[in-house]
């Protein structure tokens, strides 16, 4: 019998799939599983305008069985199979795709379950097979049909034998080689793994026969194997629940077995949004800063999945950098099963989530801060200073979402307070908001700069953080307070009548001061009497915009 070929483009197609498209090889399950899913689906949608057709959704399932002897992998699928000609078009053509054909012929708009539209997941299966062959017959048709390849070099269709409608897929599993491992596609832990990770959410059950032993009845310690049917996916998804079913144990137990932590989440959010893009999500705001948090290692994202299927471990697109320590995951139906991240990046339905998510963020932490202080907190010792870089990163364009987020300690209160604090306190003569930067709280109360702020009674924020002078640069004015630095020349602050002698004193002491200056040439520019020291001797103080602890940070940093 003569071998059909592929497409030309076909042809290429496949080769691309088998090597580059997917980079891990378990992909392949995922695949054929969703497509199993979508075949049951399409049953499904058509029982609804079809009166000869029922559908009890316990007939359905997909079951997968492993034959390490015959090394073989065996997905089946009770769906709606396909016909000669869906064979044909389905599997012979790559790229393209039957469900994307099946939801256009039945209008289904956005917002239905089937998976498929791009028409080259099937061939992930040459990624782990030499020999794929696909039995299957259609509903309604009494006649099944054989589609067996060995990949580039084309297919055969052939009558085939098949009792009930539906679909198998039988997988002839690669020898190892020394490069590549295939045997653990015939494991049983390993195939529930990859069950559980990618398709723990797939509607259906899906089914393997698991081997275990059992202490035998009667024995003593005499144990006995056995075999049975396992539904190895938990079907209902946790965020598809609603959240009045759950309980801060349940979100903990899932944020747990996803691993996002070791720590307790401080907070979760649990999102069904329904406006102009539907999806589900679940975040998690972590207690802990993760030990690699602030390094070049730590990868930001959240899981994404489309229709409970998961295609990205960890979605970059979907947190600002500024948001990066949230943890969790998003689940849409607007979603394709997207194959490449380039892809994925310019899909307008994922920025819209992504935008959404971020509100949602920003007003979660907004209510921690004003309703739960107590956690908000330690929230921001984890956190805060991701909140400050994204203040001055991007040339301060995220600042609106993040200024009323920021903590600064206050020298009045003792403790951290909000921007919005200090200027609902400040007295009407008071024109700035006054800062002190220093190492440690302790090194800045004892700056000789601070008095002159302090004595008139003002309130000022101690910034001790690297960023946070470079992040207040961002932000300029607050509810129309200028920031201003106690070192900084003008501070806005009426001289005492004591302090007018110091114009008498600087010519006074005129030689003084120039032996001064040319004994420490080279480090200061200016010797000078200062208006502002009250117990102090003597102070440094910087010219300009740059304060002197700015100056410091910005030598310290490497060129
Ligand atoms: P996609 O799922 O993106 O459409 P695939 O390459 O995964 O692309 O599958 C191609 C087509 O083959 C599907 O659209 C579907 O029409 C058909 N198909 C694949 N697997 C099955 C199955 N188990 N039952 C019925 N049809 C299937
Ligand atoms: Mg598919």
């Amino acid at each position: 019998m003569a071998k059909k070929q592929f497409q030309a483009e076909s042809k290429r197609l496949l080769d691309m799939m088998i090597h580059s498209i997917y980079t891990q090889k378990e992909i392949f399950l995922r695949e054929l599983i969703s497509n199993a899913s979508d075949a049951i689906d399409k049953l499904y949608y058509k029982a609804l305008t079809d009166d000869k057709l029922t559908f009890n959704k316990e007939d359905y399932y997909i079951k997968v069985t492993a034959d390490k002897a015959g090394r073989t992998l065996t997905i089946t699928d009770t769906g709606i199979g396909m016909t000669q000609e869906e064979l044909e078009n389905n599997l012979g053509v790559i790229a393209k795709s039957g469900s994307l054909a099946f939801k256009n012929e039945n209008e289904l708009k956005d917002g239905h379950n089937i998976i498929g539209q791009f028409g080259v997941g099937f061939y992930a299966a040459f990624m782990v097979a030499d020999v794929v062959t696909v039995t299957t017959k259609a509903v309604g048709s009494d006649q099944a049909y054989k589609w067996e390849s060995e990949g580039a070099d084309g297919y055969t269709i052939v009558p085939g034998e098949k009792d009930s409608t539906g679909t198998e897929i039988v997988l002839k599993i690669k020898e190892n080689t020394e490069d590549d491992q295939y045997d653990e596609f015939l494991e049983e832990y390993r195939l529930k793994a990859i069950i559980k990770k990618y398709s723990d959410f797939i509607r259906y059950p899906i089914k393997m026969d698991v081997k275990g032993q059992r202490p035998k009845e009667g024995g003593d310690n005499e144990f006995e194997e056995y075999e049975e049917e396992q539904t190895v996916n938990s079907m209902v998804p946790i965020w598809r629940k609603n959240k009045n079913e759950l309980t801060a144990e349940d979100y903990n137990n899932f944020y747990h077995e996803k691993r996002y932590g070791f720590d307790n989440p401080l907070k979760h959010i649990h999102i069904s949004a329904d406006g102009a893009v539907v999806y589900n999500a679940i975040l998690f705001i972590p207690e802990n800063t993760p030990f690699d948090y602030y390094t070049k290692e730590y990868e930001k994202g959240l899981e994404l999945y489309s229709n409970g299927v998961l295609i990205m471990n960890k979605c970059a697109d979907l947190l600002p950098d500024y948001f990066g320590f949230v943890k969790g995951m998003v689940d849409s139906e607007d979603l394709s099963l997207n194959i490449s991240r380039e892809m994925l990046q310019h899909d307008r339905q994922l920025s819209l989530i992504a935008k959404n998510i971020k509100n949602k963020i920003k007003s979660q932490l907004q209510s921690m801060l004003k309703d739960e202080r107590d956690k908000y907190e330690p929230f921001y010792k984890a956190f805060g200073r991701q909140l400050k870089y994204g203040v001055y990163s991007d040339y301060g364009t995220h600042k609106n979402d993040l200024q009323d987020l920021l903590l600064f300690y206050s020298s009045k209160e003792k403790k951290l307070v909000t921007l919005d604090e200090y200027v609902s306190r400040m007295p009407e003569d008071q024109k700035y908001i006054y800062y002190a930067s220093g190492e440690s709280i302790e090194r800045i109360e004892k700056l000789p700069q601070i008095e002159v702020v302090s004595d008139k009674g003002y309130e000022m924020l101690y910034f001790t953080d690297d960023i946070d002078e470079f992040a207040i640069k961002m932000i300029m004015t607050y509810k129309e307070k200028e920031f201003k630095s106690v070192s900084s020349g003008d501070l806005g602050i009426e001289p005492e009548a004591n302090e007018k002698q110091s114009d008498a004193e600087e010519s006074d002491n005129k030689d003084l001061f120039e032996s001064m200056q040319s004994l420490l040439s080279g480090k200061v520019t200016k010797v000078r009497a200062s208006k502002r020291l009250r117990s102090h001797p003597v102070c440094l103080a910087a010219e300009g915009d740059l304060t002197i602890e700015m100056e410091k940070i910005l030598k310290a940093m490497p060129n």
